[in-house]
């Protein structure tokens, strides 16, 4: 991925366009604002950033305003393919207690790997305890 350095950058391709052009943005406002750090939690997007600009300020509102609707639009945006169409029914879905915002397709295709690697891990872990 070509996401703007330096920073570490935790979520997949779905959301590229989104960084990118919050990343555009900010640094328009602030030149010299920095990239804490950016990832996925619980299924939305996380952008956190520090600048030295005034909180009191009208700029430093409006990057607050811009990362929330960053934020806002991965929420309907798909992490994995970038869908965002109100057909493709992205919502943050969660299975055996992991959290993810992914297209119905992305999720079904995911759960379903995820399902066979867990079952796959649980055969060689009775194998081992029968041989042994
Ligand atoms: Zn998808």
């Amino acid at each position: 991925m070509n996401y703007p350095e330096p920073y570490g950058t935790e979520c997949h391709e779905g959301w590229k366009s989104i960084i990118d052009d919050t990343h555009n943005k900010l640094v328009y406002i602030d030149p010299n604002y920095t990239i804490l750090q950016i990832k996925e939690k619980f299924g939305g997007l996380r952008y956190y950033f520090s600048t030295l600009l005034d909180y009191e300020g009208v700029e430093r509102d409006i990057m607050d305003d811009i990362v929330r609707a960053a934020e806002l639009k991965a929420s309907y945006t798909c992490e994995l393919c970038g869908a965002n169409n109100p057909s493709d029914k992205v919502e943050i879905r969660s299975h055996n207690y992991w959290y993810f915002g992914y297209c119905e397709a992305c999720a079904n295709k995911t759960i379903k790997e995820r399902t066979s690697w867990r079952t796959k891990e649980t055969e060689e872990e009775y194998r081992m305890l029968t041989e042994w």
